[in-house]
């Protein structure tokens, strides 16, 4: 028998999964990305016992073609690029085509979708169909996680304690919710309604729902701009921090990044206005050319390479300090909204 042999796909995408499906929250981003890429207005999220037991999305995107669902859970199966030059290119969240043949390989799944006309369901259990059948015609996907990591005991084991899972879906919900304001959302944990967004595409009602009013009456509003790049958003006045940078969120193009470089910027923004180990609430969304972006550093696609990263610095260091100088002359200005 040869020593080198291709590995079962089952056992392939349990690998992908590895990387991709790290936890419940993981889950959680990469079918909320799905029905964001998929036009959804509103976007139902359901957990109970923090994703571990079941994890439903709801959304009213544009649906599958019942003939092409199955292909949809093979591995690098995607709608959303075609060939190299696309990659350079990438206007979606997704592109990899390695989320759902991964959960399906480490969960039960349930999927209904339709794009209008007759739906259909399929059910895969452990990576393998399990059956299909004929579903109503509701436009969008409806898909359900069960059972997550019940084939891989050894992640199962690594995870935290259900608070620290519930708080971590929480955060990514949230960071979700904030970069589409123009998505309706709401999040449901064992019966209890944690966040609604309204879609109505104002960022600052998203913070509103998330911090609550009186946080968000101390946010100042953040605008800047050169010919290649736009940044927009809201920071905190300086006697509004928290502990940690957590609170930074950058968002490019529609996608919660994380980089560094961009967080710095956000604090040098408030030049000597911040304590010592504190960091504002902000939310930082910046517009730029997909070309100038590289999104396929990592698997989860939340660090990016971008080319100018110097200029958005400079822009998003602009927007704040001159928003912050504005309200120290005009102490009173705060926007009612
Ligand atoms: P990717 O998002 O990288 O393309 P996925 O494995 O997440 O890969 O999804 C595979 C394909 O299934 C997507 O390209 C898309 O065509 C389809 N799909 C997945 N979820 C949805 C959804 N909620 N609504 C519509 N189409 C979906
Ligand atoms: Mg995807």
């Amino acid at each position: 028998m040869a020593k080198i042999h291709e590995l079962p796909t089952v056992l392939a995408n349990q690998i992908a999964a590895g990387e991709v499906v790290e936890r419940p929250a993981s889950v959680v981003k990469e079918l909320v990305e799905n029905a964001i890429d998929a036009k959804s207005t509103e976007i139902n999220i359901t957990v109970e016992d923090a994703g571990l037991k079941f994890i439903k999305i709801v959304d009213d995107g544009n649906g599958i073609d019942p003939q092409e669902v199955k292909t949809a859970f093979l591995r690098h199966a995607t709608s959303k690029i075609a060939e190299q030059r696309d990659l350079f290119r990438v206007r979606s969240l997704g592109f990899r085509g390695e989320a759902l043949p991964s959960i399906a390989s480490v969960a039960k799944v349930r999927m209904q979708t339709s794009e209008g006309g007759q739906g259909i369901e399929v059910n895969y259990a452990g990576g393998k169909l399990v059956n299909e059948k004929p579903a109503p015609a509701r436009k969008g996907t409806t898909i359900e996680v069960s059972s997550l990591f019940y084939n891989t005991p050894a992640r199962l084991k690594y995870m935290s304690s259900p608070n620290t899972e519930l708080s971590r879906i929480s955060d990514m919900v949230n960071r979700l919710a904030v970069s589409h304001p123009e998505v309706a959302f709401s999040f449901t944990s064992n019966g209890r309604e944690l966040l609604r967004t309204s879609g109505r595409g104002n960022l600052l009602q998203v913070l509103g729902a998330i911090y609550g009013m009186k946080t968000v009456s101390k946010m100042v509003k953040i605008h800047a701009d050169n010919l290649d790049l736009e940044v927009n958003g809201y920071v905190s006045l300086p006697e509004l921090t928290r502990a940690s940078r957590n609170y930074i969120s950058i968002i490019l193009n529609g996608r919660y990044i994380k980089n560094f470089g961009l967080t710095k910027a956000v604090i040098s923004g408030y030049g000597s206005k911040l304590m010592i180990g504190r960091f504002p609430i902000s939310v930082i969304e910046i517009k730029a050319d997909p070309a100038l972006i590289d999104v396929n550093v990592h698997p989860t696609k939340q660090e990016v390479r971008i080319s100018d990263e110097g200029q958005i610095s400079k822009l998003i260091y602009e927007a704040i300090s001159s928003a912050l100088a504005d309200k120290q002359l005009i102490p009173d200005a705060s926007e009612p909204f």
